[in-house]
């Protein structure tokens, strides 16, 4: 049997990520694959791995290496993973994409490209609904009244952390662009626009480049 296709969605800490996953799930039929999620749940329910990664993500720092690859390696195995799945957050250093190509192969990475001085504000402005995942924005998307009671604010969307974030992603994820350039599996996105625009966007190029 030949080895899965997976996609890869690729960006700075507040590009969008979250907010596109849906759509191109729903396009491309894989299921989304969230590292950040799968990290804040272990640290909501005081997992080991939670308790280990806590640190980290509170200071904007990459979660080491061996313990995202771990929870790559189990969520692969899990009956929905067969066809492949949509990473989202993942790989974000060079040690996590060698590692995801010996599991699957990657055949596109969406990469929304977003300025940093727009990151900043959308990240300090974004409250998510815990009940339904629905991601908003204090100014640009503000939730329904009977919704925001229960709206959160991620415990490292501060300006500081978000710095921080920033700084990882140039330091330690960004080279990735690189390395997918290189293999001609890059689509560079223009993720400034409204969430409209960019879904827009998205659509036009997995249109373009998804052979599904
Ligand atoms: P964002 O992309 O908006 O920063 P995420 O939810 O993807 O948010 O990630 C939140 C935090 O979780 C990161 O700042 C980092 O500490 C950790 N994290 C998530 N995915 C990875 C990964 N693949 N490798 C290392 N750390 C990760």
């Amino acid at each position: 049997m030949g080895k899965s296709e997976s996609i890869v969605l690729f960006g700075p800490p507040g590009a969008g990520k979250g907010t596109q996953s849906g759509l191109i799930s729903q396009i491309t039929g894989k299921p989304q694959v969230s590292t950040g999620d799968m990290l804040r749940e272990a640290v909501a329910s005081q997992t080991e791995v939670g308790v280990k990664a806590n640190d980290y993500m509170e200071k904007g720092l990459l979660v080491p290496d061996k313990i995202i690859i771990d929870l790559i390696r189990m969520r692969l195995l899990r009956e929905d993973a067969k066809s492949g799945l949509l990473f989202d957050g993942f790989p974000r250093t060079l040690a996590q994409a060698v590692e995801l190509d010996g599991l699957t192969n990657v055949t596109m990475v969406l990469s929304l490209v977003v300025p940093d001085e727009d990151i900043v504000n959308r990240i300090t402005g974004r409250r998510t609904d815990p009940h339904t995942g629905e991601i908003y924005h204090v100014v640009h998307r503000p939730a329904p009244d009977p919704i925001k009671p229960r709206l959160v604010h991620r415990s490292d969307d501060t300006e500081d952390t978000v710095r921080n974030r920033l700084k990882s992603f140039h330091d330690q994820t960004s080279p990735l662009a690189e390395y997918y350039s290189e293999r001609g599996v890059l689509v560079p996105i223009d993720g400034s626009g409204s969430m409209e625009d960019v879904s827009k966007l998205v659509k036009q190029s997995l249109i373009n480049n998804f052979r599904g």
